[in-house]
């Protein structure tokens, strides 16, 4: 079966041929990929700047933004059948499991000895056919096909803006986003449905494709933020947002840092003290988060999703990978 990998010999992209998987065994799920979605974190893999293969550590197989349809299942698994919609989670346990790994909050492993599909350690599901756990993947409702590949992007999401709700210590009203790109577009859709007021900051003109799917997020789009967020939700990838972030937080305001991956800086203490401020960091999600995304994204404003994505075949990995800049938020490779 084909799939696209990382050659860490070569230090390029490469399609290659790899042996199907067979029969699943006890617990597990054989499904045949549907789609990948491609995000900055592929691109940032493609261009070798982190990440690793399992094994030899020869190559990785990436996607970790996948959408399946199972093929069959192996013995004991419940609640999954052939011909069912799934979204695969994308971080596996450390072993011997730590604490967090143990009770099942692998997006909390504290040893870092984590596997992530498509990122670290373990094949992810640029390619045709792919085992795992049932209890790793979440069934996602058929009529939800369209948009399933959101699905993973949006439990980080969701992570995040309940740890913000979770963390603050009054009843926030107004949100603040730093990026427009698919996380930031979806962080506002959730927001919204948690009932706050949204603000999307980003660096595109007002009058950009970026703006006009912020408004489909029925968020205002503003070039700088205009500060009072009792939430904030940086997902620019870039330190300055989330300094902008931390400048912009209401007293009691609680930052969450999703992509600034900075690790130099100063952070205003004084602020944070005097204003009961809470900054953290969030990566991966939990499994609750999974679910919630399930029920989520049949909420999601047909009009921003319709718009967000944009479907390409296998054969255009260099492109979505190594290529210039992408203009749409989501690019999909479809697997037929
Ligand atoms: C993925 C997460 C993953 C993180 C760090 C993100 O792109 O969505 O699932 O934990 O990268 O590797």
């Amino acid at each position: 079966m084909r799939a696209i990998s990382v050659d860490y010999t070569a230090r390029d992209l490469r399609e290659r041929e790899l042996a199907e998987p067979g029969k699943p065994g006890a617990g597990e799920v054989l499904f045949r990929v549907l789609e990948v979605g491609i995000c900055g974190t592929d691109r940032d893999l493609a261009a070798f700047r982190f990440g690793y293969g399992p094994d030899t550590g020869e190559f990785l197989v990436l996607g970790h933004e996948a959408v399946g349809e199972v093929m069959s299942v192996g013995d004991g698994v419940e609640g999954l059948a052939a011909g069912d919609l799934i979204v695969p989670s994308v971080r596996r346990a450390c072993a011997p499991p730590c604490l967090s790994c143990q009770r099942g909050r692998r997006d909390l492993c504290v040893t870092g000895k984590y596997t992530e599909r498509g990122i670290m350690g373990a094949h992810g599901y640029f390619t045709e056919l792919a085992v795992d756990r049932a209890s790793d993947v979440v069934r996602v409702d058929s009529r939800l096909r369209d948009t399933a590949v959101l699905l993973e992007p949006l439990s980080v999401v969701e992570k995040a803006v309940a740890l913000a709700f979770r963390l603050h210590q009054g009843a926030p009203r107004k949100a603040l986003v730093l990026g427009a790109g698919t996380v930031g577009l979806l962080a506002a859709c959730v927001l919204r449905l948690r009932g706050l007021e949204v603000d999307v900051v980003s660096t595109e003109p007002v009058d950009s494709g970026r703006s006009r799917l912020a408004a489909a997020a029925e968020a205002r789009y503003l070039l700088a933020a205009d500060g009072g967020a009792d939430i904030v939700i940086e997902a620019a990838g870039a330190r300055a947002a989330a300094d902008a972030g931390m400048a912009a937080l209401a007293p009691l305001g609680v930052l969450i840092v999703l992509g600034a991956f900075s690790t130099t800086g100063p952070v205003p203490f004084m602020d944070l003290i005097m204003g009961n401020r809470i900054v953290a960091g969030s990566v991966n999600s939990s499994p609750e988060s999974f679910v919630q995304a399930a029920l989520d994204l049949g909420r999601l404003p047909r009009e921003l999703t319709s718009r967000l994505i944009e479907r390409t075949g296998i054969g255009e990995y260099r492109r979505t990978l190594a290529g210039p800049p992408l203009h749409v938020p989501k690019v999909v490779h479809m697997m037929d």
